[in-house]
């Protein structure tokens, strides 16, 4: 009988996500159109270098930081008082490398305010900057169609549609300056909410998102790569050789939940996994936020044409170079900007996690005892498991209100994670077990 029972939950492979109509009724309203208009003011800004801060009025940094000032409060208008906007703001000194100068550094940031305690906090980020070959160049156009154009119109895009939404957890709708100058403006934002005890669970970084075309002329409209990295900030190699949790950062649990809740909501657009911080020779905000402790992820289109990156508008040997918009296709920024709001939403209007699970390591046994704390509005919990071959988890079992379960599977071969479900369907992200003796 018990043996029977065993069997029957070893076949239970992970349920589907269920989808929420509320989220879906979000994504049909994503606006190719609306996404290509804002492409479009941001690129008429001519440069949007950190170091354009005294071009002439309408060009410029500053010009795209006070029209994105405007944009988020108007939208903010549409929030019935629960959305502010500010500017994250600090002078940056000359550093002798890429600071040739004293700088303003003035990133945008708008918060809809969660109706939960607790202050659980998801931020959906990009950088508004742009560089041209030389990256304290302030006056050469640099158009920054793609990067970082594309980011910033789905950031702000998911603000217009979710500002009227009542999630349980705070959403920041933020866009960065001086990304291309070292990470100034998200590192800048992601310490002051550490400093301010923010609980951020996650951010997902948007930094070119917007065309479908690889640099061999192949289409690839239908992927996105997620970007998540090993190890999380403070973990102790030591320790990871002993737990076989290489590929469970909290970041990478933010990855798995990605790509499966994104894959379910949207058609024709699938996450792939890349299980490393980010592309060689290059980094992004999300790394601010890594360093600051918090989980963090990024997106990015599946192959990048690097002619049309960091590059001055100019023809050479035959080749266009510069991040024009012509090389845009927004219906593929709308398909990534709704597999972010599928994300976000679903995180923010779902159970968060447990702040701990605890795998029992006590004693020389051949199954697998686990305990986790209760998370507020959960109505049952799911334990996931994988071996620690595969990349993503395979099974579940679900677990109904206990916070304690053992099961018949051996912890020297599987890997186990606990997530909450809320009444309404809403899966959270995985709590990766600490040892417990
Ligand atoms: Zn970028």
């Amino acid at each position: 009988m018990r043996l029977a029972l065993f069997a029957l939950l070893a076949a239970l492979p992970l349920p589907a996500i269920a989808q929420d109509a509320a989220i879906a009724r979000l994504l049909d309203q994503v606006s190719p159109e609306r996404l290509r208009a804002t492409d479009t003011a941001l690129v008429a800004f001519g440069t949007r270098s950190t170091f354009s801060d005294h071009a002439p009025p309408g060009r410029g940094v500053v010009a795209a930081r006070d029209w994105l000032v405007a944009q988020f409060q108007a939208i903010a208008a549409t929030s019935g008082g629960r959305m502010s906007v500010a500017l994250d703001e600090y002078d940056q000194p000359a550093d002798g490398r890429r600071v040739p100068r004293p700088v303003r550094i003035s990133s945008v940031v708008a918060t809809l305010r969660g109706d939960e305690p607790g202050g659980r906090t998801y931020v959906m980020s990009s950088h508004y900057d742009s560089r041209a070959t030389d990256d304290s160049d302030g006056t050469a156009d640099a158009p920054g169609a793609d990067d970082n154009g594309s980011g910033t119109a789905a950031v702000l895009e998911a603000a217009r549609l979710m500002a009227g939404t009542h999630p349980h957890a705070t959403i920041v709708f933020a866009t960065y300056d001086a990304e291309e100058q070292g990470l100034f403006g998200s590192a800048h934002h992601a310490q002051a909410l550490r400093a301010a005890g923010v609980d951020v669970q996650g951010d997902l970084n948007n930094d070119i998102v917007g065309a479908s075309v690889g640099d061999r002329g192949e289409r690839n409209p239908n992927r996105v790569r997620i970007f998540s990295e090993a190890l999380a900030e403070g973990a102790v190699p030591k320790r990871v050789n002993v737990l076989g949790n290489e590929e469970d950062s909290p970041s990478r649990e933010l990855a798995r939940y990605t790509r499966a809740t994104g894959n379910a909501y949207v058609p024709g657009l699938e996450g792939e996994l890349v299980f490393r911080a980010d592309r060689f020779l290059r980094g992004g905000d999300h790394e601010s936020f890594n360093a600051a402790g918090y989980p963090a992820i990024r997106f990015t289109e599946p192959v990048e044409t690097f002619a049309h990156q960091h590059q001055n508008v100019r023809m050479e040997g035959g080749v266009q170079y510069g991040d024009l918009q012509r090389y845009m296709d927004f219906d593929y920024l709308a398909r990534v900007t709704r597999y972010n709001i599928a994300v976000l939403a679903a995180l923010a209007m779902g159970p968060g996690q447990p702040a701990h699970a605890y795998i029992l390591t006590h004693e020389l046994t051949n199954d697998t005892s686990l305990s986790w704390t209760p998370v507020a509005g959960a109505a049952r919990y799911e334990v996931v498991r994988r071996l620690t071959t595969d990349a993503d988890w395979t099974g579940s079992t679900d677990e109904k209100q206990a916070v304690s379960v053992t099961l018949p599977y051996s912890k020297d071969q599987w890997l186990f994670g606990v997530r909450a479900v809320d009444s309404a369907g809403h899966v959270g992200v995985v709590t990766f077990p600490e040892p417990k003796k």
